[in-house]
């Protein structure tokens, strides 16, 4: 295999956004398109730090799909891994923060592309050449792409990929609250990393609490790592082993989408290169610090992809 190789699973969208912020979405004059998806997100931060990523997933052979997979490959990640429906169209989001705090979605998906992957489509030499394996719980939410779904992580499991999970709640997507939290419980066992952020803990558990033991009921003894992220408090950490915390960086935040997937994409793309980080809490602490920083300059511009770092950026960010 090719050793270094982060596969990320799951949906990439289009977010249409108000281009004046604060209004409802009837009362927009226009939209920017900001192309995302968690899953490709972390892909992309993968590939911006300097690591090798794909994408695995389906597009709509439209013209926002044929944009997506140029944004990828333009990005560094392959996008071998991308199936193409000629009869679908690419997920559509439009999302805005109005001035009154609600946020409001319309969604196209009915169905879209990425729901529609088969467990037939999947390229199955791609998954078993993943030394880690990326994926949330949209793609959980129908059939065929859930089918689809389960069997890539069987198949990156048998090949000793390290299954990494962020379910990355989106609960305006899903028919009820109960079925997202089953849905997204009912593959936990799985994966050997797991990241919530504090909003999905209190979800999860019903707690409104990030305190340990609260945390620890998400705990498995098939898990290696359990994170949750705290947005401008940093991240705790849980291993068999050790448990702790690491801060964040002060910045200036202006928008707070793909921080978590930042992060990650961190995270996975130093796993890859030492998989002893695991074990190692010393390490552990040092490549949390990495993605909490990775985050956090995330938060410092607008929208997901543009504002995901360089490994310039980040080295100069955690040096000065
Ligand atoms: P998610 O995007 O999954 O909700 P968070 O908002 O917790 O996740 O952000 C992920 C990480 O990004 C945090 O753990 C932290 O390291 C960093 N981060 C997020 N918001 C801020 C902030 N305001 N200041 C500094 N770091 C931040």
């Amino acid at each position: 295999g090719d050793g270094r190789l982060v596969v990320s699973f799951g949906e990439m969208l289009i977010d249409f956004v108000p281009t004046v912020s604060g209004l409802s979405l009837a009362e927009a004059p226009g939209f920017i398109k900001a192309p995302g998806g968690a899953p490709a997100n972390v892909a992309i931060a993968v590939a911006r730090l300097g690591g090798r990523a794909a994408f695995m997933g389906k597009l709509g052979d439209d013209e926002f799909g044929r944009m997506l997979a140029a944004i990828l490959r333009e990005n560094g990640v392959s996008d071998a891994g991308v199936t193409f429906d000629a009869g679908a169209r690419t997920a559509l989001a439009f999302v805005t923060l109005r001035s009154d705090g609600e946020r409001e979605f319309m969604f196209y998906r009915n169905p879209s592309a990425d729901m529609l992957l088969t467990p037939d489509e999947l390229d199955l030499d791609l998954i078993r050449r993943a030394k880690v394996f990326h994926y949330g719980s949209i793609s959980l939410i129908t059939e065929p792409c859930r089918s689809a779904h389960l069997k890539a992580l069987e198949v990156a499991k048998e090949a000793g990929a390290l299954l990494s999970y962020d379910p990355n709640l989106r609960l305006p997507l899903w028919p009820s609250p109960e079925e997202a939290k089953e849905k997204i419980l009912s593959i936990w066992d799985q994966a050997d990393i797991i990241k919530v952020s504090d909003v999905e803990l209190e979800f999860l558990t019903g707690k409104a609490s990030v305190e340990d033991e609260v945390a620890l009921t998400l705990w498995r003894p098939t898990l290696m790592l359990l994170l949750v992220t705290l947005g401008d408090k940093g991240c705790k950490y849980y291993t068999k082993d050790f448990r702790g915390a690491v801060d964040a960086f002060t910045v200036e935040q202006v928008d707070t989408t793909g921080a978590g997937d930042a992060f990650v994409g961190a995270l996975l793309g130093k796993l890859v290169d030492d998989m002893s980080v695991l074990q190692d809490e010393k390490k552990l602490r040092q490549v949390l610090r990495f993605a909490n920083a990775c985050g956090g300059i995330t938060t410092t511009k607008k929208g997901a992809i543009p504002a995901l770092p360089t490994l310039g950026e980040a080295l100069a960010f955690v040096e000065k």
